[in-house]
Formats: structure tokens, C-alpha cells, sequence
């Protein structure tokens, strides 16, 4: 880590006179430094047998969950999600570095028959040397770390530059994997603004791979960048995810599920549900339930133990949220509730009616606590609702109809369907990245999989 001269502070968004951190402010210099400092530590990192880096990352985990209390709390008060929610998040990530951890000591390679008498032929996992990380604010400790565990994992080194509102949780996932005994160098924090240091680690040559989560706007920069140079990308980008709800399901219940996905980390999640897709027998008990549901998000301090919904991340964010509701109402939908002015950066929950389907609500990500509700037919024009977005990252539908369920696996256009449980919500273990303008869809991210990307396989022919 450097200190420039230029620093930047963060307050809290729940009490905006509460300075939570001050980091300095890199530039591109900066960013080259740190891939200099990442190229002269990794070959010794990768010369450490798997067992080895796993036992770093084991330790890292059991030292982060240890220090739980503290990095949740820090979490809430840089990017104003709830306790419970931070506290998750924490437990989230220790799990994550057992994970990798764990995985260092597996099975990997293939063992092939060769055409050849007397050779042995299997296959290497080899790391890319150094990998760049650009990460958003919204899950500040979960995605960089599951991107930095599995590179690590595979004997990568790593430099990372957390999104600017929210860096104080990459400090504290970095200072564990010191205190883990990582070596110095093999783990480099950058902080700084993403079109100066976020834009140098991509053009870097010395950078081999780039995993990025964050907007498909710049997402669609970054490829750019990295395609002039031919250097490995993986993109993972917004969302506007469906949950169709159809005239079999149970109101309540449906409204527990789309609340739980709309209202659930102040809505800023990328598989947070954007829109409700409902058939015309349940939408007036849909409606009212989900009025009822979206009361429960009560907006405060994430600290207090009584806040079901934390305030919004910046006031650039609410400033987006707003304006999204006045196109709306521009454009005809109906706001049923939700009304009250935010104080400061607390907005409430917002359900939206009457959005068609070209409206811009129905289209856009909003990245906040605002749910739009959409009327159709039946289920095939569900479907063809559901998939008419740019987007495809995840898609949830409501009904005991196992048939409807099952044709509803087989066309929605999302890397992540979900059956009676809410958009939001992946487990560690399983493949997790969309598809269409929500992806580079090259590589999936969690799982054993996740090492694909940070990896590249080598073929061996060994003559004896
Ligand atoms: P963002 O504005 O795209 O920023 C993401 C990161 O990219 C930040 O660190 C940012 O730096 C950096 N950046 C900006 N311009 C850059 C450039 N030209 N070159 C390199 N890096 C650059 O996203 P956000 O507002 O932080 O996060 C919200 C978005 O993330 C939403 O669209 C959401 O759907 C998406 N998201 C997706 C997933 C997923 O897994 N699919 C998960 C979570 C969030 P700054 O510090 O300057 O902002
Ligand atoms: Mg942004």
C-alpha cells in the first residue's frame, strides 16, 4: 500500500458527519508499482506446494471469521447494508478462503492414455502470473474475495482496486491474509478512481487476466482495453432480473419471496428482482400483499438491531433512484407505495404497477429499493417478457406447477433459475455469472470452476 499525496474520505452513509475511513488516492503510477511488486513475489507464490497456499488461506478464513464483530460493523458503516446482512457477508467470505483453502489440497489433472508405448501423458493447472481485480461496492468483502481466494488458490499473485466508496472492507480481507502469513508482494491493494488506477491495471502489460464485477457500461470499457492487448477478461455485470408469479401461487408466500429479492440489501444486489411477472388471477392479491410485505423494510441505521433495510450507498444513488421513479410515473406506471421523501440516504420501499413492457422500468437496472410489477397473459408470454431485456443474470418463478416450472428452467435466458426462492442468494459452491449484457459468459465465478479462469492447462508427455 502507498500513501500519495492525494487521499479521499468516506463517510458513513447512515450518519453522513461519521468519517469511516480516508485512503489515499493512487494513480496510474501507483498501479504500476504494484504490478512490479505482484511480478517479483508470484513465482516464489507459485513454487509453494497447493497444501501450502491452502493452509494461507485456511488461516486467512478462521482469522476473518474471528474478527467477524469488527469487519461486519466497519462493512455497515462504509456501505450502510444491515448487521444481519454484513454479518453474513463476513461469515461469507471466511467460508469462501476455507473453500479455496480446501481446494488446494484436491485432486486436479487429467491422467490420458497416450498412442505412445512407455509415455505417461496428464495435464497441469498453471497459474497466469498476475491477475488484476476491480471489484464494486455493493458485496465490499464477498467479490474480491471470490476472486482473490482462487487465484491465490491456483499461485497467482494479485492486485486489487476496490471501488472507491467502499475500501475499507478489501483492507481488512488483506490484513487477515497478511496475518495468515501470505508473503509481501503476493497481495497488492490499490485504491484510487476506476478510470485512472481500475483503467492502468488493464492496460498493464504485465497484467494476465482481469476479473471484473460491476456496471455492463464499464464492463464494455474494460473489454475494449483488454482486447488491445489480448489479455483473459471476465465480466460480470448488472442485472434486471424476473420473478414470474403465476395464478397457482400462493400471494403471500410470492410476496415473501419478491420482497426478500427487491428490498433485501437495500435492492442493491445484482440478482436483486427488478421486475414482478405476474398472470392476471393473482396480480390484485399479489399487489396487495406485496404493499404488505414491502412494509416490513423499515429504513435506518444498519447498527440498529431494529433496521430491516439500510440507507442507500451515496446520494449519486438515490439521485439515480429518483429520477428512475419520475420516468416512471412519466411514463404512466402507477407508485402503490413507498411515497415518503427520503431523509438523507433513507429510501423506502417502492412498488411500481403498470409497467409495460418497453417502459424504461421494465428495461433498465435501477440498483435500488424499487420493484416494478408487470401484467401478462400466461406463462409463455412470461417468458417472453422475462427474456426481453438486455440482460440475463438471474430468474425466479412462483407456482406449484411442476411442468410450468420445468419450462420455465428450459427458457429463461439467466445463468442463475431459481423455483419458489428468491432471485438473490448463491451458495459458495456452485457456478455463479449470467449471460447476455450481464456477462462475458467466458468463465463462471464460485465452485471448483472459479480456478478455471485463474489457470491455464498444460499437457505433459513424459518418456521414459
Ligand atoms: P461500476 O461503476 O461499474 O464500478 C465497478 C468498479 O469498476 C469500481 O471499482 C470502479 O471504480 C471501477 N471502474 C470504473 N471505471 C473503470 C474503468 N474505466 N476501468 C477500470 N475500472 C473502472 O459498478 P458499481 O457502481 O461499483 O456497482 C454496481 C454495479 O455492479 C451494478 O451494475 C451491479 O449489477 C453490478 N454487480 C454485478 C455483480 C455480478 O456478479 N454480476 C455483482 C455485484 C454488482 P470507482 O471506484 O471509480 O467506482
Ligand atoms: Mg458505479
Amino acid at each position: 500500500m502507498q500513501l500519495g499525496e492525494v487521499s479521499r474520505e468516506r463517510f458513513n452513509p447512515a450518519r453522513p458527519d461519521e468519517l469511516v475511513s480516508v485512503t489515499p488516492a493512487g494513480d496510474a503510477a501507483t498501479a504500476a508499482d504494484a504490478v512490479v511488486s505482484a511480478t517479483a513475489a508470484q513465482r516464489a507464490w507459485a513454487a509453494r506446494t497447493g497444501p501450502e497456499r491452502g493452509a494461507v488461506l485456511m488461516r486467512a478464513g478462521e482469522i476473518l471469521a474471528s474478527r467477524a464483530d469488527l469487519v461486519a460493523t466497519d462493512l455497515v458503516r462504509e456501505e450502510g447494508k444491515t448487521l444481519a446482512e454484513a454479518t453474513g457477508e463476513v461469515h461469507r467470505a471466511a467460508n469462501v478462503l476455507r473453500f479455496f483453502g480446501s481446494a488446494c489440497w484436491q485432486a486436479d489433472g487429467e491422467t490420458l492414455p497416450s498412442s505412445a508405448p512407455g509415455t505417461h501423458v496428464y495435464t497441469r493447472r498453471e497459474p497466469l502470473g498476475v491477475v488484476g481485480v476491480i471489484t464494486p461496492w455493493n458485496f465490499p468483502l464477498a467479490i474480491p474475495t471470490w476472486k482473490i481466494a482462487p487465484a491465490l488458490a491456483v499461485g497467482n499473485a494479485v492486485v486489487v482496486k476496490p471501488a472507491q466508496l467502499t475500501p475499507l472492507s478489501v483492507w481488512h480481507l488483506a490484513d487477515c491474509l497478511s496475518a495468515a502469513g501470505l508473503p509481501s508482494g503476493v497481495l497488492n491493494v490499490v485504491f484510487g478512481s476506476g478510470s485512472v488506477v481500475g483503467e492502468a491495471i488493464v492496460a498493464d502489460p504485465d497484467v494476465s487476466a482481469v476479473s471484473f464485477t460491476g456496471s455492463s457500461a464499464v464492463g464494455a470499457r474494460i473489454a475494449a482495453v483488454a482486447a488491445q492487448r489480448n489479455c483473459r477478461v471476465q465480466l460480470e455485470m448488472g442485472g434486471k432480473n424476473p420473478l414470474v408469479v403465476l395464478d397457482d401461487a400462493d400471494p403471500a408466500v410470492a410476496a415473501d419471496i419478491a420482497s426478500a429479492g427487491a428490498f433485501g440489501l437495500t435492492g442493491q444486489a445484482c440478482t436483486a428482482t427488478s421486475r414482478v411477472i405476474v398472470t392476471p388471477g393473482v396480480r390484485h392479491a399479489l399487489t396487495e400483499n406485496l404493499v404488505r410485505a414491502a412494509a416490513r423494510f423499515q429504513p435506518g441505521d444498519g447498527l440498529n438491531p431494529a433496521t430491516t433495510m439500510g440507507p442507500v450507498v451515496s446520494a449519486g444513488q438515490l439521485t439515480t433512484h429518483r429520477e428512475f421513479l419520475s420516468t416512471a410515473l412519466a411514463e404512466g406506471n402507477q407508485l402503490v407505495c413507498g411515497y415518503e421523501e427520503p431523509v438523507g440516504l433513507f429510501e423506502h420501499a417502492m412498488v411500481v404497477t403498470g409497467v409495460g413492457r418497453k417502459n424504461t422500468l421494465a428495461q433498465e437496472e435501477v440498483f435500488g429499493p424499487l420493484l416494478a410489477v408487470m401484467t401478462v397473459e400466461d406463462l409463455d408470454e412470461a417468458i417472453a417478457v422475462a427474456n426481453d431485456v438486455a440482460y440475463g443474470l438471474s430468474a425466479g418463478i412462483v407456482t406449484n406447477d411442476l411442468r410450468a416450472a420445468q419450462h420455465f428452467v428450459g427458457h429463461a435466458e439467466a445463468g442463475v433459475v431459481k423455483v419458489n426462492r428468491p432471485t438473490t442468494g448463491l451458495d459458495l459452491n456452485v457456478p455463479f455469472g449470467g449471460i447476455k449484457a450481464s456477462s462475458s459468459n467466458t468463465y463462471r465465478e464460485q465452485g471448483l470452476g472459479a480456478l478455471d479462469f485463474y489457470s491455464w492447462t498444460k499437457s505433459v508427455y513424459l518418456g521414459v
